[in-house]
């Protein structure tokens, strides 16, 4: 009988790069490879390949959009803040994830979250076991995670300790590929899995890029990187890294990102970016939350909390008295990246042809300065106008 072949994907849009192929492949035949972008795909060995289709199977990317996730009607929605302003101020939003982690680690079960690992200039899904590595994982940091082989070292994690559970947080593209793959193994009651609201994944490789750069510049090696320091407020986040205790700005770089130039193309159709996921539980910021609930406002941060699943509406209910929270409802939590993905940029393809034949310094120069002022204006104009319809729309509809 002729082997049958496996297609992970057509169009680079089609994969997100959740890694969920290669943890399930029986003969690991499928590594990944970076594109010209610098984003990381599967790529099949086809001599090892024995036909099984097991890793299309998982594909939950490429399921999610051809068959968008169901509304839950047991969704249950909050604003919320750990009780620590410590906390709050060390993290992105209102230290939900300090919250939830604690939990765990307090009960001497596990935690996989997103680091920065300072040695290779790469985001890394790591299993943590204390709370100073758990801290290290705060924070949003705005570069694609490597995942490696992250989802293995979960499912090993589980099958060595019995006894213990696992809390993993990620992209929503990350939770849904680990979601199926927890579910083949048999092992998905073990794990509390947590995703974010999520703008998109840019580049890893273009990041490590830009910071040699800046390192070469600088003449050493960043100590310290902060994507959304609260200084000036939540919502105005300095960006900057730290090197030999200088600040550096890494403006050009985060302006490519929040204006999407650099993300992937999986991210312009991420079936994600809404309120029901495949996760126990979602956290983000709860933006506009002065308008809705103006007295629970806090000028450093308040996270929106969205339960899914009684496992995830249980860890919510365990965590009250670590936190303030508010109940709320679908249509005043709603934000641009609850309700579609970001818009692939028109000049989304001359970005990157300038980047890899003009380099990134003419890119620094044409895509920072010529840009600047004028989109930053139009994408807050257009941020408040998606949000002002969503919620007209909404009130039309209910
Ligand atoms: C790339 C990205 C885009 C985001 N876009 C939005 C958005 O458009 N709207 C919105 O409301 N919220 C967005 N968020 C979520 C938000 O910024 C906070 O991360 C979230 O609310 C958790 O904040 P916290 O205060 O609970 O804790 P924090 O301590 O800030 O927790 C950060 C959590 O994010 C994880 N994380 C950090 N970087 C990554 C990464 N690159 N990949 C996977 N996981 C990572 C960490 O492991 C940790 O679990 C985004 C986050 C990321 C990483
Ligand atoms: S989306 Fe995930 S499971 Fe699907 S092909 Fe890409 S890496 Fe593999
Ligand atoms: S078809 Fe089976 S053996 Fe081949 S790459 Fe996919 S999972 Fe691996
Ligand atoms: S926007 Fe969607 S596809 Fe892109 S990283 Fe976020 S969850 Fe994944």
């Amino acid at each position: 009988m002729e082997k049958k072949s496996p297609i992970l994907y057509k169009k680079e849009n089609e994969c997100c790069g959740c890694t969920a192929c290669a943890t399930i492949c029986p003969k690991q035949a499928i590594k990944f490879v970076y594109n010209s972008e610098g984003f990381l795909y599967p790529s099949i060995d086809f001599d090892k390949c024995i036909g099984c289709l097991k890793c299309e199977e998982i594909c939950a990317f490429k399921k999610d959009i051809a068959t968008p996730i169901a509304k839950n009607q047991n969704t249950e929605i909050f604003a919320a803040r750990s009780k620590s302003e410590d906390v709050v101020i060390s993290s992105s939003s209102g230290g939900m994830f300090t919250v939830l982690s604690d939990f765990f680690l307090d009960r001497g079960n596990s935690v996989a979250a997103c680091k920065y690992v300072y040695e290779s200039d790469k985001v890394s899904l790591t299993l943590i076991s204390d709370k100073t590595e758990r801290n290290e994982a705060r924070g949003s940091k705005y570069i694609q995670a490597e995942l490696e082989d992250a989802f293995s070292e979960v499912i090993a994690f589980l099958r060595e300790y019995p006894e213990k559970k696992i809390l993993v947080v990620g992209t929503g593209c990350q939770i849904a590929g680990l979601d199926l793959v927890l579910k083949s193994k048999k092992m998905r009651e073990r794990a509390v899995l947590v995703d974010l609201i999520c703008h998109g994944a840019a580049s890893s490789n273009l990041w490590k890029q830009y910071i040699q750069k800046v390192e070469g510049e600088q003449e050493n090696e960043i100590d310290y990187i902060t994507f959304k320091n609260k200084r000036y407020g939540w919502e105005k986040p300095s960006t900057f890294v730290k090197i030999s205790g200088r600040e550096i700005p890494i403006k050009p770089y985060s302006d490519w990102f929040y204006m999407g130039w650099s993300l992937r193309e999986s991210c312009y159709q991420c079936p994600y970016t809404r309120i029901d996921r495949n996760s126990d539980l979602t956290i983000g910021d709860y933006w506009g939350i002065q308008k809705v609930m103006p007295d629970f406002y806090d000028r450093m941060g308040v996270s929106l909390v969205i339960t899914h699943t009684d496992a995830g509406r249980k860890l919510f209910e365990s965590v009250k008295n670590n936190i303030d929270y508010r109940i709320s409802n679908r249509k005043d939590c709603l934000q641009p990246r609850l309700t579609f993905p970001q818009s692939r940029p028109a000049d989304r393809d001359i970005f990157w042809k300038d980047m890899l034949q003009k380099g990134m310094d003419y890119c620094i120069e044409k895509y920072v300065e010529q840009y600047d002022i004028s989109n930053k204006e139009k994408v807050k104009r257009f941020i408040k106008n998606v949000i002002k319809n969503s919620r007209i729309f909404l009130s039309r509809t209910r």
